[in-house]
């Protein structure tokens, strides 16, 4: 299908030319018409699918025919989003296929100074995205103006629930017109997105692109057994492969990322690292640095690398193996993005091979053994162990109590209405 057919404006058509995609993704394909008849929508889709562009693009063309009726008045679109990385990836987006529109955008997320963000929404924005934690504050503070607001995104739902915004969306979504066209993507369906779409969306159109909690099948699963003290030396030496251009390690505490990034640097990796307890600066000049190719490794927690899209990733490695299926789809899904090939590599200790096992019964599917040639697994102890210890805690068991957190939310905190209390949160 091309692009012309979606009846986009020509402004649009323009800017995604020349970003020289070849044709829509399979999500663009079915979500896009929908969007654009203005129905409320349910998008199933994995990262790095496309699905940004599947409602940025209806969204830029809905506002730009308002701006020819002489009606772009206001706010009229919200995105939010979980993590400041992603809003400010969206924002981005919009920049980017809105460059021959005169549509304005602000973001606003926490971490930073709230001034210049507050100088732009009183400016005059017609998009805002956001992270909800922020954007409680400042409704509560500036009385964001939504009266006009016409289109609400919920981008990476599932996250967002998680991650305990489930209160702050509430309030949100009060302050927000009834009459609105709402889209919601998420990687995964679980129960508890379901019913925010049945709160929030009106007979919803619904879009599934690829099986429900699987990998991309751009990306090339593998895994290595290692014993854990000897972790830190087999991501050494197989960064010494020409191949891997672009790494993205992810291990589990903020500790063990500052630990491993110190060796690596010590050994001459060019290496920074992304948590949550880094300054916003440092994070976005660590993403910054990673896409621009100034550094080669990027060492993440999944909090922070949850959403963000760098072009060009060849290799995510699971420093630590991540404690569920959602995190490991999404932490491979930065690898393998938009059709293009990627490397998926798991270090599992002994103590992980049941988590293995588990998420192999989840995804369907049986993920290759390797072992590293000329690597002694038989060393006796190494300058550092920085991941986290093998977990101990059975997987299954670890499920279910997330699940029954999950069902016990609201957890995070009381509906509290517009807290003026700023949060720093990812
Ligand atoms: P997303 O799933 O929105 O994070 O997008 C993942 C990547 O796909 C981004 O780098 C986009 O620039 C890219 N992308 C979006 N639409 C297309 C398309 N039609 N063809 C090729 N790449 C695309």
């Amino acid at each position: 299908m091309p692009f012309s057919k979606f009846g986009l404006g020509e402004g649009i058509l323009r800017a995604i030319k020349k970003v020289g995609y070849a044709r829509p993704t399979p999500v663009q394909t079915a979500a896009i018409p929908k969007a654009m008849e203005g129905k409320d929508l349910i998008a199933i889709a994995q990262t790095g699918t496309g699905k940004t562009a599947a409602f940025v693009w209806p969204m830029l063309h809905r506002l730009s025919q308002r701006k020819a009726e002489n009606k772009l008045h206001g706010t009229k679109a919200l995105i939010l989003a979980p993590t400041r990385e992603l809003a400010v990836q969206i924002v981005e987006n919009i920049e980017s296929y809105g460059r021959h529109l005169t549509i304005r955008v602000a973001a606003i997320y926490g971490g930073v100074d709230e001034a210049s963000q507050l100088r732009a929404v009183r400016k005059g924005v017609h998009i805002i995205v956001a992270t909800p934690g922020r954007l409680i504050d400042f409704i509560g503070r500036h009385k964001t103006d939504f009266g006009n607001l016409e289109i609400l995104v919920l981008d990476e739902a599932d996250r967002m629930l998680h991650m305990g915004f489930l209160p702050d969306i509430e309030t949100i979504v009060e302050t927000l017109p009834k009459r609105r066209q709402t889209l919601m993507f998420s990687a995964t369906f679980p129960r508890e997105v379901e019913s925010l779409a049945k709160r929030f969306l009106y007979q919803p159109q619904r879009v599934q692109v690829g099986k429900r909690d699987n990998p991309a099948e751009t990306v090339k699963q593998s895994v290595y057994e290692v014993p854990p003290h000897l972790k830190a030396a087999m991501l050494q030496e197989l960064l010494k492969s020409e191949k891997f251009r672009r790494v993205l390690v992810f291990v589990r505490m903020k500790d063990g990322a500052n630990r491993l990034t110190e060796f690596l640097k010590n050994e001459g990796v060019k290496v920074s690292r992304l948590h949550s307890s880094r300054s916003q600066e440092q994070r976005l000049k660590a993403l910054q640095d990673f896409k621009d190719g100034n550094i080669h490794v990027l060492v993440a927690t999944d909090i922070v690398a949850r959403g963000i899209d760098i072009e060009g990733v060849s290799h995510v490695v699971n420093y630590d193996f991540p404690v569920n299926t959602e995190d490991y789809v999404h932490r491979i899904g930065r690898t393998g993005r938009a059709e293009h090939e990627g490397e998926a590599i798991s270090l599992v200790p002994k103590g992980d091979l049941n988590l293995l096992g588990i998420l192999e019964m989840a995804i369907g599917q049986r993920i290759e053994r390797k072992r590293l040639r000329n690597f002694n697994y038989h060393a006796k102890s190494q300058p550092l162990e920085a991941g986290a210890p093998p977990a101990k805690r059975d997987w299954r068991k670890r499920t279910r109590e997330m699940d029954a957190k999950k069902t016990a939310m609201p957890a995070r905190r009381p509906a509290k209405k517009f807290s003026p209390k700023p949060k720093n949160r990812d």
